[in-house]
């Protein structure tokens, strides 16, 4: 490790050289690399933090460069993943640590490969489902992690802590349901909030990694930028009343899920398929299975394709995301017809 990379910081009181030399040592997982997973990321890699995993499932789209600057014309022309975009930007900022990209959905049967090494995770997920099973793992695995919301002009941060403070189950109980969330593809979002959000995530992650776990945030943070209103409101009351997960150990969001699933991707009009039984997929054999029957085009990372309002896109896992249909079961059975089932 180069410290004078780092002296900036290693030289303030609050991180100083052994604090460095913690970070340079972490190991973090930045699920989601979209708005907030993306700053976050590059904030992390930029702070020397030794090890960083970066998770996306999702590939870059037009709309994203408002906000995401981490990416640009260039890598969309390219048709990348995130990760695969994100990895390659990382790595010029700072080839001194170690960068893993994975493109892949975190979910139950996924979870203990992509995240079971961390010593902390950062949310950069849009959405409750995901953000409920991060945090049954860690409350199971007893890792750390950083709650980040961000849709219009507010944000919202929470530090989990598992078995010293109350987790997220603990504050939200139930899984909020989709139609009850407000979104960034239904209620738009501007880059500033979603930079600030990003920017409180790490500063908590950095405390705790450089060992000042007591100056971590213990509020759940909010914040309005329109109005610049901001407030902490106190959770320590609900260690009191606490959820199954940090009373009981029950961990329902970990059970792992079988087959193909169907999820509807809130906001975009799009539905993703994940079919947990399939192979790699050999995409030169897909290519030559519906080329000629529609628009097709593909490389290492992805096969992309077009016919009438659809739009579907299919990763080596055989997982997919077709575009132009909310409808589940159609997606299934599209899926079925052109990828197989
Ligand atoms: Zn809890």
């Amino acid at each position: 490790m180069s410290l004078s990379r780092y002296s900036r910081q290693s030289s303030l009181r609050e991180i100083g050289v052994e604090g460095q030399k913690k970070l340079s040592a972490s190991k973090v997982a930045v699920v989601g690399l979209g708005a907030l997973g993306s700053v976050s990321a590059e904030l992390l890699a930029r702070a020397g933090i030794g090890h960083l995993k970066l998770i996306d499932r999702d590939f870059l789209e037009l709309n994203n460069l408002q906000r995401q600057v981490m990416y640009d014309e260039e890598d969309l022309k390219l048709n990348l993943p995130k990760a695969v975009a994100a990895l390659a930007k990382l790595k010029k900022i700072n080839s001194e640590i170690s960068i893993q990209a994975e493109v892949a959905d975190l979910n139950g049967s996924t979870i203990e490969e992509l995240l079971g090494d961390a010593h902390l995770i950062i949310d950069g997920t849009d959405n409750f489902e995901t953000r409920f099973l991060i945090n049954d793992f860690s409350l199971f695995k007893k890792i750390p992690w950083v709650y980040g919301g961000a849709v219009g002009v507010e944000g919202m941060t929470y530090v989990v802590l598992p078995g010293e403070r109350p987790c997220l189950r603990c504050v939200f109980r139930e899984m909020p349901r989709p139609e009850e969330v407000q979104t960034c593809d239904l209620m738009g979002i501007l880059a500033p909030v979603s930079h600030i959000v990003a920017s409180l995530q790490v500063m908590e992650a950095m405390k705790f990694l450089a060992g000042k776990k007591e100056a971590v945030d213990k509020k759940l943070r909010t914040i309005n930028l329109w109005t610049r209103e901001s407030r902490g409101i106190s959770v320590e009351d609900l260690r009191n009343n606490p959820c199954e997960g940090c009373a009981k150990q029950d961990y329902p969001y970990l059970r792992t899920q079988q087959g193909t699933k169907a999820v509807s991707l809130c906001g975009r009009n799009a539905v993703q398929i994940v079919n947990y039984s399939h192979d790699k997929l050999d995409f030169k054999q897909l290519f030559e299975k519906l080329h000629g029957v529609m628009k097709v085009e593909y490389n290492q990372y992805l096969l992309k394709c077009e016919w009438g309002d659809f739009e579907m896109t299919v990763f080596p896992n055989g997982r997919a995301i077709i575009k132009g249909t909310e409808d589940l079961g159609q997606a299934k059975s599209i899926y079925a017809k052109y990828v197989g089932a």
